[in-house]
């Protein structure tokens, strides 16, 4: 077998060994005669399944109790939806903070549903705006922010945005579990699983309990927190496979010695590469602003177009999949998730390394 380094912007690299665990126990799950698969989603053997990943998720996290923690389908995109159906009450209105395109796009659904202001951007999103130059609704129903803008390479690292006492809101779709963060400072946060946390189909949701209780009811239930929360997330059948592998990933999360030793990894991997960039400046330039730049995905151009289609194709040659940027900026993008070990990371900038000596 032979495993490639996957730097994948999403669905990404998973931890080997939450993989394993689903190889070997695939066709007769705790000896129950068949794959988690195909148990159903009321039954024993799943339910410990299901309340496995939620309480390793609410110790990994020290989620507060008067937090909710929810598993839904439909994507980040369909909280995009979601967020402003059940918070933005008729005739409020809502902030949202762009600094990519994940976040353009979930202001623009708010749109469709009520009132929503755009509460501050950088024009080219390369850096994030300071917290002085957000023009912040004090009767806001809640700001919106993107804590790691997967695209553009640009994430919140050192603070996140501060709005008094309306809610805020994140999607975290590509940094959540990135590191510990204090839940307590959020209304909500949402993160689509196939970034850093499992496979696609799984998104989870933290909301504060009051959020739950006051969302709207005008809404169809299937949209509603509250069906959810109030049903454990089992309102409906659940994405159970899903949720199973986010639990392998989440016990291997806990095995590694938890968020501090995979805080520490990620620090140390995207430390490695943007010395690297700035040693090597006439191949790689990186053209984030130093202090907005995202330990997640993390984005440079090279001289030309042509450069970079062959450091791509080469690359892929070398073994070191999904280095391409995102079709709508170009450049190379690395995805170094939670799943990608440093030694990956060095792999690939020896690579790069005589990439550039060759070709710069
Ligand atoms: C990938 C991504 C999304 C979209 O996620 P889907 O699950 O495809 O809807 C939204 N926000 C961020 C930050 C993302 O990285």
């Amino acid at each position: 077998m032979t495993r490639v380094f996957n730097f994948n912007a999403g669905p990404a690299a998973l931890p080997l060994p939450a993989l394993e665990q689903a190889q070997r126990e695939l066709l007769d799950f705790a000896g129950s005669g068949m794959s988690i698969l195909e148990h159903s989603h009321r039954g024993k053997h799943y339910d410990a399944v299901h309340n496995d990943a939620i309480g390793l998720l609410r110790e990994l996290l020290d989620v507060p109790d008067d937090y909710n923690v929810l598993f839904l389908q439909g994507g980040a995109s369909q909280q995009f939806a979601m967020v402003p159906m059940n918070l933005l009450q008729v005739g409020a209105s809502a902030d949202y903070v762009v600094t990519g395109a994940w976040g353009k796009k979930a202001l623009a659904e708010a749109k469709l549903l009520g009132l929503a202001r755009l509460a501050g951007t950088d024009d080219r999103f390369l850096r994030l705006p300071k917290q002085s130059e957000l023009q912040l609704d004090p009767r806001a129903a809640y700001l919106h922010f993107t804590s790691n803008e997967t695209i553009h390479g640009v994430q919140y690292v050192d603070a996140f945005p501060e709005a008094g006492t309306v809610p805020l809101v994140c999607d975290m779709s590509s940094d959540f579990l990135w590191r510990k963060i204090d839940v307590r400072k959020f209304g909500l946060i949402y993160a689509g699983a196939q970034k850093n946390i499992g496979p696609s189909g799984v998104t989870i949701v933290l909301i504060r309990k009051d959020l739950v209780e006051s969302g709207r009811t005008d809404i169809p239930k299937i949209f509603r927190y509250k069906t959810h929360a109030d049903a454990n997330s089992l309102a409906n059948t659940a994405p159970t496979f899903g949720i199973y592998l986010i639990r392998n990933v989440l016990r291997w999360v806990k095995d590694q010695g938890g968020l501090a030793q995979i805080e520490q990894w990620n620090r140390d991997k995207a430390t490695l590469i943007y010395e690297f960039l700035a040693e090597h400046e006439t191949c790689y330039r990186c053209p984030v602003s130093p202090e907005s730049r995202s330990h997640m995905n993390i984005v440079f151009r090279l001289p030309t177009e042509d450069l970079e289609k062959q450091f791509v194709a080469e690359a892929a040659e070398a073994g070191f999949v999904g280095l391409k940027g995102h079709r709508s900026v170009g450049g190379i993008r690395i995805s170094c998730y939670n799943a990608v070990s440093v030694e990956a990371v060095l792999s690939l900038l020896g690579f790069m390394m005589d990439f550039a000596k060759v070709n710069a």
